[in-house]
């Protein structure tokens, strides 16, 4: 039996002629592919500027940056994320501390957010950031974190690294963040090999990016301080990076956005079909919500408990058995060693806890044929009997 892993891309021969005709141009990095790709991805999302990196950990830490992350200022994400939605707070000196998940969604709670807030108020230590994290493509309740951070004052900015096409109320997921960030990796829903990008629509948060994406140099000359020695003339006015992607990433990234329709459509398709297959066995599936559309990163079932303990386990390693590649997502963060070090502990945030010990994410993506996907539901429904 062929493996079939639990997520992975989906290159057409358009997007390897979009790669080949770059390399056979003038301009591998800082060409106009790179500007093509910003325009499409941040129109397809309705947001101002796009500000395309190396990856999403380079995204989110240019966007911690350009909203002030520093010392002094704690940052607040779900433990339920990868760690890159937490170590981009560290990176810029910031303390970082967790806003426990709701069960339901597995997204950032909205009543444990307004809790915290009411007593960081009380205690002088409000977040000046708060990133929330859509979850396996599934939106956040961005309307109301929206209404907490225009009460209490601190920037939004949403890791969207799983929810690229997804939709909010009737529009774009990120819409209501001050900046969103998305991943490009492999295993998300385009890819450009590596890659992230920043979605704002504010012009002085979208300059700042692109100056710390290249390493804080500008060769505008009103935006320098000095005499110009001459036409030749660039200035470092802050300390940036080289974030750069690539021409090469930029134009597969172009090439998948034009076959974003199609792919969407698909794992759509499968997400439906996981749902009504897998309604009759003892599980919990993903949310569904009527006002918005998840992007279907990852389908991720809860294992029901037996006597007080989840067959999580032994449902992983049966599937991996069979050749399914079954995954979990995620090791609550504050668990990592790295974190406790820093005084997390177990028993933080329950929910997520609580969630980690029964997840499991079965295969769902683009090219999955319904084959494959009839052999993980009968695997599946073994495992659980
Ligand atoms: C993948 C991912 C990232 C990091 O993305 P890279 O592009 O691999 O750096 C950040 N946050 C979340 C939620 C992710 O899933």
């Amino acid at each position: 039996m062929t493996f079939i892993p639990y997520s992975c891309q989906d290159i057409s021969e358009e997007d390897i002629d979009a790669v080949v005709a770059v390399l056979r141009s003038p301009f591998l990095t800082q060409g106009p592919m790179v500007p093509e790709f910003e325009e499409r991805f941040s129109s397809m999302h309705r947001a101002r500027h796009g500000i395309a990196v190396t990856n999403a950990t380079a995204a989110l830490h240019v966007a911690c940056l350009a909203l002030g992350a520093g010392p002094g200022m704690t940052v607040w994400t779900s433990p339920n994320s990868f760690v890159a939605s937490a170590n981009c707070a560290r990176y810029c000196g910031a303390k970082i501390d967790f806003v426990d998940i709701d069960p339901v969604t597995r997204n950032m709670s909205v009543s444990h957010l307004t809790e915290k807030l009411e007593k960081a108020e009380k205690n002088g230590n409000l977040p000046g950031i708060v990133i929330p994290v859509d979850f396996s493509g599934f939106p956040c309740d961005m309307q109301e974190i929206r209404a907490l951070a225009d009460q209490y004052g601190f920037k939004i900015l949403s890791d969207s690294s799983h929810a690229v096409g997804a939709s909010y109320l009737g529009e774009p997921v990120g819409r209501m963040a001050d900046i969103s960030v998305f991943s490009f990796h492999p295993v998300k829903i385009i890819t450009t090999g590596e890659g992230g990008i920043c979605l704002t629509d504010n012009e002085m948060l979208a300059e700042k990016m692109r100056l710390i994406r290249s390493h804080g140099i500008t060769r505008d000359p009103s935006a320098m301080s000095g005499e110009l020695d001459g036409p030749w003339c660039y200035e470092q006015v802050t300390l940036g990076f080289n974030y750069r992607l690539t021409d090469i990433q930029a134009a597969l990234g172009t090439s998948q956005i034009a076959g974003h329709d199609r792919r969407a459509a698909t794992r759509s398709a499968l997400a439906t079909r996981y749902d009504r297959r897998l309604a009759g066995l003892p599980l919990k599936l993903p949310a569904r919500s009527g006002d918005r559309a998840s992007a279907h990163h990852l389908y991720v079932i809860e294992v029901d408990t037996v006597r007080g303990e989840s067959k999580r386990l032994e449902v992983f390693e049966s599937l991996r058995s069979e050749n399914i590649g079954v995954n979990v997502h995620y090791i609550p963060i504050h668990l990592q060693p790295d974190y406790r070090r820093l005084g997390f502990a177990a028993g933080d945030f329950p929910a997520s806890e609580r969630y980690y010990k029964r997840a499991l994410s079965i295969p769902l993506f683009a090219t999955m044929s319904e084959d494959q996907q009839d052999r993980v539901i009968e695997a599946l429904t073994r495992a659980l009997n």
